[in-house]
């Protein structure tokens, strides 16, 4: 907005205590503890002063009424507004019995990074819930830190839908070659403790899968997906589907706007609504909301790209990986790779296995096909 000469007041209303911070590093460089936590900060005390930020954290927004232009915070303030942006993010999903178990963790924050990366001692043994790229990240990292990590996953073929058979089984390879045990077609049954005498909080112990088997663990990561942020607005009359429903301006009503992982929007290009969980949508897309709040009218096209880094392989998907994922190989050596992906002779997808360079015409292509 600053960026657009606009020169009226912005407040940021964050529920977090911390200053707004990058995500990707917490399942990589922080939890591998490579990184201080400081450098994942995205708004500096210099930054809040040149932009002209009133910035209130710890200010959970709790509802909004629409007719009176009105943010209700947890801490009883109205907060007045000409245009509101929901930006509100996803949380972990959980799984019966995790509550109240020590040693049991969800990553989304950077607290819960820091949990996690306390029990990452050398030899324990960590039980990952999910093979998505979540908990693969983490069990890459763990691995690397000497950690023993078995991973559990209900489905015969992770990450299959999203970046197709070859490059998934690739990855699961990969993760085996590293001494990860990886666990498919199996659920989690319970997650145990030890008896303990006198402790108010009882400490993980073993999970217990649905086939019997019982996995010993010092500390469990549950990876199972998350939920849109969007209770707050339940009496707001938004239209809320899976996240903040919007146009293909990223407008969910007159001067409401919603942008990042929370906003499920109608891609133009696609013709149908997408709600996407990749960091550079979530910048793409305030930067094309701050835009249309000043006036510009400009539908929000993008093209989807995602990277996950698992140990020195760095995946990087542009476009979509179609259903069936059999995309062509067009460019190999032992280290690399890049697949096409087409549907009806056209480029849909494209996705590179350490060749973010080899990536850059295909991801022009695709630009400008969503462009036209
Ligand atoms: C561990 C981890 C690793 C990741 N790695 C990658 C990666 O390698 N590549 C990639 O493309 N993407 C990655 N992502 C995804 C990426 O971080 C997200 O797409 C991005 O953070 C989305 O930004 P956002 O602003 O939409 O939401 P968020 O970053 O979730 O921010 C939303 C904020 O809103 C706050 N909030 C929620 N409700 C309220 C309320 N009622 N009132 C006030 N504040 C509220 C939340 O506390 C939070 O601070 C990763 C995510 C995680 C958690």
């Amino acid at each position: 907005l600053r960026a657009g000469h606009y020169e009226g007041r912005i407040i940021l209303l964050g529920e977090e205590s911390r200053r707004p911070y990058d995500r990707p590093p917490l399942s990589k460089q922080v939890l591998a503890g490579t990184w201080e936590p400081s450098r994942t900060t995205l708004l500096s005390d210099r930054r809040v002063a040149a932009l002209d930020l009133d910035v209130r954290l710890g200010s959970r927004a709790e509802s909004v009424d629409l007719d009176a232009r009105i943010v209700r915070t947890a801490l009883g303030e109205d907060v007045l507004f000409d245009a509101l942006v929901v930006t509100t993010g996803l949380r972990p999903r959980t799984i019966p019995g995790a509550d109240g178990l020590e040693g049991v963790h969800v990553l989304r924050t950077l607290d819960h990074a820091l949990a996690l990366n306390a029990s990452l001692v050398p030899d324990a043994e960590l039980v990952v819930i999910g093979a998505g790229f979540l908990g693969l990240e983490v069990a890459a990292t763990a691995r690397s830190s000497g950690v023993n990590v078995t991973v559990v996953e209900p489905l015969a073929a992770p990450l299959e839908n999203r970046i197709g058979p070859l490059a998934a089984s690739r990855l699961l390879e990969l993760h085996r070659s590293r001494g990860v045990r990886i666990l498919t077609e199996v659920g989690v049954d319970s997650l145990d403790a030890a008896p303990t005498e006198g402790a108010t909080r009882r400490h993980i112990d073993s999970v217990t899968l649905t086939d019997g088997t019982v996995l010993p663990a010092t500390a469990v990561l549950v990876a199972v997906g998350c939920i849109p942020n969007t209770e707050f607005l339940a009496s707001s009359g938004l239209e809320i589907a899976d996240g903040v429903v919007c146009d293909a301006y990223c407008a969910a009503g007159p001067s409401i706007w919603a942008a990042g992982d929370v906003a499920r929007w109608l891609h133009p290009g696609l013709g149908r609504h997408v709600r996407l969980e990749h960091r550079m949508n979530a910048t793409e897309q305030a930067n094309a909301v701050a835009r249309n709040i000043l006036g510009r009218g400009e539908p929000f096209a993008p093209v989807p790209f995602f990277w996950t880094d698992q140990y020195e392989a760095k995946i990087q998907v542009a476009g979509f990986v179609p259903p069936a994922g059999d995309g062509e190989i067009v460019e190999s050596s032992d280290e690399s790779f890049v697949q096409v992906f087409r549907e009806e002779g056209r480029l849909v997808g494209v996705l590179g296995w350490n060749a973010a360079k080899a990536l850059l015409p295909y991801r022009s292509e695709l630009s400008a096909m969503v462009a036209a």
